[in-house]
């Protein structure tokens, strides 16, 4: 009794401490009704940042495009079925309790119950199936005083490994339980991840007990997560355009040289690197990553229950989401053609690792399997690279950006992707006025240089009655 009071006080005093430090995107107020001008919007890429703009600016009476390259939606957390029925997932998804502003898009769209919740504790299994667990809510092991201190004021460029054994932490406690997590976060180890990344989400599990609740889609991410999204979209009057992939963006110089974006045509002009904002962005490099879907004829699970795990009739095991520091992840590193080749053609390598992780998944057979390949997944959430990550307003004033790479008080994440998407509609909105007076001036640039092919989109065109604006999302 008195060590739960312990644990009780202990955690108040947490969420009192970490409470001003705590991202500020968290609890983000909801937008002012719009009552400027009608603007006309083009969106490149249909990935979480894109539609939760899409959703935002068509909330406020705008009218929205969306061009994506590939044939389906949803970016890193899209999923297509293929021909023979089986939904391809581009990466396992877990929800955690603090993504507050993806919950709401999520209610708006009708896809709040599309959650399932899991236990509030972690499972970590280690070789031989042997399970652990860790309770967030009490981050045992964290030097917790350090993490106010370092978020409110240093901005030191350290590694979390750096950081937690500054702070008294072990080597062993790092290989045996933040490396898993850091894997978990960013694709990569304590060595490696900046400890602001890692720091930033102790925060905000300090902050509210719920945040570190995961949660996980009912299913594939095309039925319950970005399908409903489309659909909202859509009777919203917002368009898709698949297979549309941005070769270019078309701009111009104003008389008194301003740059402009006059439409559509891969990707950021190489001029504008002359400004710091874009050329920052290539300091950003992408994390590959490749994810390895097994279908068994049972469940793969570590609860111990043979008799759950031998049926097929309802899911058995989502409490039991495991991370391991005993996977081998050279095996899915390394190179990832090779891999990719040796997993598509030789199920027989990757099935004895997984048999000596998870014993559960012995005599069980592999019916069906899928390799996902990510060459440039999350950006790589080294020490010092957040400075480089760009606001969603750039000098092009009708340009804009968003995606979880951009700047917001999330770690690259779903959640952050959401958030960039509502602060990117925020900046369009209050430039309302100005976008749409830009719009009147702008067909004149147009005569300067006539559209060269029907597949550029110029936002220019004497048809198109509103203002303009790009996202790059
Ligand atoms: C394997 C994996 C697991 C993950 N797990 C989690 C997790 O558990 N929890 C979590 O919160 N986050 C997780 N993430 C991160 C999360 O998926 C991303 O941060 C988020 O989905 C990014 O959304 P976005 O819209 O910013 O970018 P994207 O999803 O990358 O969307 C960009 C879209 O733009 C399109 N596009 C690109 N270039 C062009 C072009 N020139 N023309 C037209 N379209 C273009 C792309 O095809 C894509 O659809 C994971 C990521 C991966 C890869």
């Amino acid at each position: 009794m008195e060590y739960r009071q312990g644990i009780f006080n202990f955690n108040r005093y947490l969420e009192k401490k970490l409470y001003n430090v705590a991202p500020k995107g968290l609890f983000p107020p909801e937008p002012k009704r719009y009552k400027g001008p009608k603007l006309k919007v083009a969106i490149i890429g249909a990935g979480l940042a894109g539609m939760s703009t899409a959703v935002e600016l068509l909330d406020q009476g705008h009218e929205v495009d969306i061009y994506e390259s590939r044939t389906f939606i949803g970016g890193k957390v899209g999923s297509f079925v293929d021909r023979r029925g089986n939904h391809i997932e581009m990466g396992l998804h877990v929800f955690f309790g603090c993504y507050n502003n993806l919950f709401r898009l999520m209610k708006k769209v009708g896809a709040e119950k599309n959650l399932l919740v899991k236990d509030h504790t972690h499972t970590f299994v280690n070789e031989g199936g042997e399970v652990g667990e860790l309770d967030f809510r009490f981050p045992v092991g964290a030097p917790l005083h350090g993490i106010q201190a370092f978020l409110t004021t240093n901005q030191l460029p350290i590694s979390f490994s750096d950081w937690f054994l500054s702070k008294g932490g072990t080597r062993a406690s790092i290989q045996r339980m933040w490396d898993p997590v850091a894997y978990a976060l960013g694709f990569i180890d304590c060595d490696n991840i900046s400890a602001r990344c890692m720091l930033t989400i102790f925060s905000l599990f300090a902050t509210k007990t719920e945040a570190s609740l995961l949660r996980m889609l009912k299913g594939s991410p095309d039925a319950y997560l970005s399908g409903p999204i489309r659909k909202y979209i859509e009777e919203k009057g917002g368009r898709f355009h698949l297979r549309w992939g941005c070769r270019k963006i078309l701009y111009d110089q104003s008389p008194d040289g301003e740059t402009y974006v006059t439409g559509i045509a891969m990707l950021l002009p190489a001029e504008w690197r002359d400004l710091e904002i874009f050329n920052n962005i290539y300091k950003l490099e992408g994390v590959p990553v490749v994810t390895v879907q097994l279908r068994y004829n049972g469940w793969v699970t570590e609860l111990r229950d043979l008799q759950q795990s031998r049926q097929l009739n309802q899911a058995a095991g989502l409490d039991n989401l495991l991370y391991t520091p005993d996977a081998d992840f050279f095996l899915f590193c390394r190179s990832c053609s090779n891999i990719t080749r040796r997993l598509l053609h030789c199920r027989a390598r990757v099935t004895p690792p997984v048999v000596k992780l998870f014993p559960s998944s012995r005599g069980l057979d592999v019916v069906w399997s899928s390799v996902v390949k990510i060459g440039q997944s999350l950006y790589r959430e080294a020490p010092g690279k957040d400075p480089f990550r760009p606001d969603q307003k750039t000098p092009v004033k009708n340009f804009f950006l968003a995606g979880s790479y951009t700047k917001q008080d999330y770690i690259d994440s779903m959640e952050g992707a959401t958030l960039s998407g509502r602060q990117a509609s925020a900046y369009i909105c209050d430039a309302g006025e100005e976008l749409f007076t830009l719009s009147e001036k702008l067909p004149t640039l147009e005569s300067l240089e006539p559209s060269k092919s029907s597949s550029e989109l110029r936002y220019t065109s004497p048809e198109s009655p509103k203002g303009l604006a790009g996202i790059m999302a």
